[in-house]
């Protein structure tokens, strides 16, 4: 059986990986040299194409714990990251160029692998075939892409507010209130008085960026960042985002309020109204802390506006990352609207799986939802209306089964996640 990967990056070197070290003949298509993407600068696989940093190694952590599970499952993105790792706290940091030598050195040398160097303009669907272009896919690769799914299926850039956690809000402070209605609402509100604003007002223009590439100025109009529409003057942000019209508590309106919108079924996960943002994310963290009420926010996913090439993968894919359409068709990584450098890879590793397992046994094979990984595959699989890039958190897994004090939650989290992978792995032979 010969399996076509299409992207060697950090989704398509784990996919490529898994499947060869089962014996599946791999025909790993990577562009670059030849054609080079706006920010990747070498022509090695797995290249980390911003920070050197594969976030939290703590299994408290969701992406600790993903991290965790990868290792279990084999990962390529583990082993390199080991080999390169570098000084850095509680983080997983990597000297970078050994980090993607290494891999390359991994799938070169190895037997099932071919690396064909070459841009794919278009999918064989007759080919078992895993699609990990990347945010940053070819265009004629897109093109075509959009011919298979239809443009309203796929998005161009990504504008998004940061999500919290539901559970480090301060509700001694927010309240719960919609605009002009009576009683419980379903917004919270971050009440703020002048001096307040006034602080936050100065950190958020004055907070340090990302610096904007000349197609992001486009978006930019589109999708305006809170920081850019601050800019543009002081009372600016108070006639939009944070207007505190008819969010007044026993009749007395603050002077501004930020608004959190519930943004998953659970109310576990709350984003910001408003609040796209291309702030550095411990600008972010920052400027979040100012807002009265979120002095202990945990942020569940960052804002950004970038470009980023993404499906509406819960409308087209399968859990396990197969196309509905395309029985042939796998789509894992960043462009499968899973967020970051460990959340891409580790979703590579489950198409892989999903696909050796239909190979084997005729059928797609989903890792436990309990798990960060199967939650991804899952939250990427599920109707959602408002569908965005997703980074690994405790807001889409499962709640536990029984109570258990907040101090232990994830804990309990992360056992019952490596316990439940231990077992699939004993019942299902192909991993
Ligand atoms: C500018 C930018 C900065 C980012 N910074 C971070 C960060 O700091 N931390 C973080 O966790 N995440 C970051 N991300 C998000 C994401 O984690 C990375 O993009 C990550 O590399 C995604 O992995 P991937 O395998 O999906 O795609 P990539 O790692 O981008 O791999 C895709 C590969 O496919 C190749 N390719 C594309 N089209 C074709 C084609 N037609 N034919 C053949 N090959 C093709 C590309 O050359 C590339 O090697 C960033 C994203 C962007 C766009």
């Amino acid at each position: 059986m010969r399996v076509h990967v299409i992207g060697g990056g950090l989704a398509g070197v784990e996919a490529a990986y898994f499947l060869a070290n089962k014996g599946v003949k791999v025909k790993l298509y990577e562009m670059r040299p030849h054609k080079m993407t706006e920010a990747h600068q070498t022509d090695k696989l797995g290249e980390l194409v911003c920070s050197n940093s594969l976030r939290s190694n703590d299994i408290k952590t969701a992406v600790g714990l993903l991290k965790r599970e990868m290792e279990a499952l084999g990962s390529l993105v583990i082993k390199a990251a080991k080999a390169a790792q570098i000084h850095g706290g509680t983080s997983l940091m990597v000297d970078r160029e050994e980090f993607s030598k290494y891999i390359t050195n991994e799938i070169k040398s190895h037997e099932n692998i071919e690396i064909i160097s070459k841009e794919v303009t278009k999918v064989d669907l007759e080919t078992p075939t895993i699609i990990c272009a990347g945010p940053l896919a070819s265009n004629n690769l897109v093109n075509h892409l959009l011919e298979l799914t239809g443009e309203e299926n796929l998005n161009f850039y990504d504008a998004v507010a940061p999500i919290i956690s539901f559970d480090s809000i301060n509700l001694d402070i927010c309240y719960f209130k919609d605009r002009y209605e009576d009683g419980r609402g379903t917004y919270l509100n971050c009440p703020m008085t002048k001096l307040e604003y006034d602080n936050f007002y100065k950190a958020l223009v004055n907070a340090e960026r990302y610096a904007p590439k000349d197609f992001e100025r486009a978006i930019f109009e589109a999708c305006m960042p809170i920081e850019v529409m601050a800019e543009r003057g002081y009372q600016t942000p108070l006639f939009g985002p944070l207007k505190p019209v008819g969010l007044e508590v026993d009749g007395i309106r603050p002077y501004a309020v930020v608004q959190l919108r519930p943004e998953d079924f659970s109310n576990k996960m709350y984003n910001l109204v408003g609040f796209q943002t291309s702030l550095r994310q411990g600008a972010q963290r920052e400027v979040i802390k100012m807002i009265p009420g979120l002095e202990n926010a945990e942020i569940l996913r960052y804002g950004v506006v970038h470009r980023n090439t993404y499906f509406n993968s819960p409308k087209i894919l399968n859990n396990g990352f197969n196309f509905k359409k395309y029985p042939n068709l796998y789509l894992a990584g960043q462009i499968s609207g899973v967020e970051g450098y460990v959340e891409s890879a580790a979703s590579g590793i489950a198409a892989a799986i999903s696909l050796y397992n239909k190979i084997i046994n005729g059928e797609n094979l989903f890792l436990p939802d309990v798990t960060i990984t199967g939650s991804l595959s899952k939250y990427v699989s599920t109707p959602n209306s408002n569908f965005v890039p997703m980074n690994a958190n405790f807001g889409i897994v499962p709640s536990l089964e029984e109570k258990v004090r907040k101090k232990e939650r994830r804990e309990a989290y992360a056992k019952r996640a490596l316990d439940s992978l231990e077992k699939f792995k004993k019942e299902n032979e192909c991993i």
